[in-house]
């Protein structure tokens, strides 16, 4: 046993020594009082500022009240996989409310994005025999490790390079099968994918389309259909690809597409077949959230008005930031320890949350803190946040390094 504890201990000192052993960072949530949240480890309150519940939708009290009203009626736990007993009513319904968010004919719900990534592309392959898939450089883990399970042959191009997408399409008879494989807005840089292009390119080379709309489902588009629908192209794209707990605030993921494709996922993936469905509470709050985000703007409305305030105060302060207009405020550091440092002296001195994200999240040397407002950041918090980024920045001289 000695043998083997050494090689655990020697996998995570190699991890120390570059500077990305992962501590995380508790938070003991008092509801109406988020975005601020108890450190237990600092013994103080905190301000986060790098939460995914984009717009405070986990806080939302209708959200709650339909968790905990659907798990008094139906139970704590879904009972089962889908097939034998896992099939609650919230969960039906939750399926056809973003079939209907996203204008496709049907829905399919995940324990998680990750797993509706992983489980659907891993599955096309076995459902269309010779498929070759091309993938953006950028894509999501989940995407790059459900491409790896179908065993297909994989094509990565360029991140939103369309001539290079196109280089590689061309090189197949149309006739082959093909998937592009994107996602809408990139959780790492806030850039948005050049969506037209890509479905341009899918009809000309006879290609089906795949797009992760986890970080602008909720956010953009009519009643937060996301960007593929804000930018009309949504009727183009064979896979609309979601989450519910980034701006929907809970947890699960999804897909929609035409009701074949759908039904033909239900049947052969086995990361949707093999595990227990979410819980009646789970899919009842989600769909509550899905449902107000729907009809109600004034959280998309807000949010664009606290990001665009952060913006301007991060401008004032002279800390650079990288803007590609959307909500997610990356402001690179580009070293492993300076970024650990400055995000520790932020929750220490400041009593701001914001994680440092390091490999393998992004490639080494590309280390940045990722800044997400929210609707609930007020303006006394907005200015404390630009005047301790300034301050930290100066102190490691870092005032360039966007
Ligand atoms: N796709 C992208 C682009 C993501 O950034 C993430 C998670 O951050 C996921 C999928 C996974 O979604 P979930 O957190 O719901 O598992």
């Amino acid at each position: 046993m000695s043998d083997y504890l050494k090689i655990f201990r020697d996998s995570i000192l190699a991890i120390k020594s570059e500077g990305r052993y992962r501590i995380f960072t508790e938070l003991q949530y008092d509801n109406p009082k988020a975005p601020v949240a108890f450190s237990p480890f600092y013994n103080k309150e905190i301000t986060v500022w790098c939460s995914n519940d984009y717009l405070g939708m986990s806080h939302h009290d209708k959200v709650i009240a339909a968790m905990i009203d659907a798990t008094k009626l139906m139970g704590a736990g879904s009972g089962g996989t889908r097939n034998i007993s896992g099939t609650n009513s919230p969960m039906v319904e939750l399926e056809k409310e973003l079939a209907d968010l996203h204008n496709k004919e049907a829905g399919l719900v995940f324990t998680s994005g990750y797993i509706s990534n992983q489980a659907t592309l891993s599955t096309l392959t076995k459902i269309i025999p010779g498929l070759v898939v091309f993938s953006d450089e950028l894509n999501h883990a989940s995407i790059i490790q459900g491409i790896r399970d179908s065993k297909a042959v994989k094509h990565v191009f360029r991140h939103s390079d369309t001539k290079h997408l196109e280089e590689l399409l061309k090189s197949y008879p149309t006739q082959q099968p093909k998937l592009i494989v994107f996602e809408s807005v990139y959780s790492m840089l806030g850039d948005i994918a050049p969506l037209k292009e890509i479905c341009d390119l899918a009809k000309h080379y006879n290609a089906l389309t795949y797009i992760d709309e986890v970080h602008s489902a909720g956010l953009y588009g009519e009643r937060g259909a996301g960007i593929a629908n804000d930018l009309g192209v949504d009727d183009k794209i064979d896979i609309i690809q979601g989450t519910l707990a980034k701006a929907f605030g809970v947890i699960g993921g999804y897909i929609t597409a035409k009701r074949e494709i759908i039904d033909s996922i239900r049947l052969h993936s086995p990361g949707f077949i093999f595990t227990t469905s979410l819980p009646p509470g789970v899919s009842s709050a989600a769909l509550a959230s899905v449902r107000h985000l729907k009809s109600s703007d004034a959280e998309r409305n807000l949010h664009q008005k606290v990001i665009n305030k952060v913006k301007a105060k991060l401008t004032e302060t002279n800390v650079k930031f990288i803007d590609n207009g959307t909500h997610i405020i990356p402001v690179m550091v580009n070293d492993p320890f300076k970024c650990q440092s400055i995000g520790e002296a932020l929750l220490r001195d400041h009593g701001i949350y914001i994680q440092h994200i390091n490999f393998p999240t992004v490639p080494k040397g590309k280390e940045r803190l990722r800044i997400t407002p929210t609707p609930l950041h007020t303006d006394a918090m907005i200015e404390k946040l630009a005047d301790a980024l300034s301050a930290l920045f100066d102190a490691n001289n870092l005032k360039q390094a966007a």
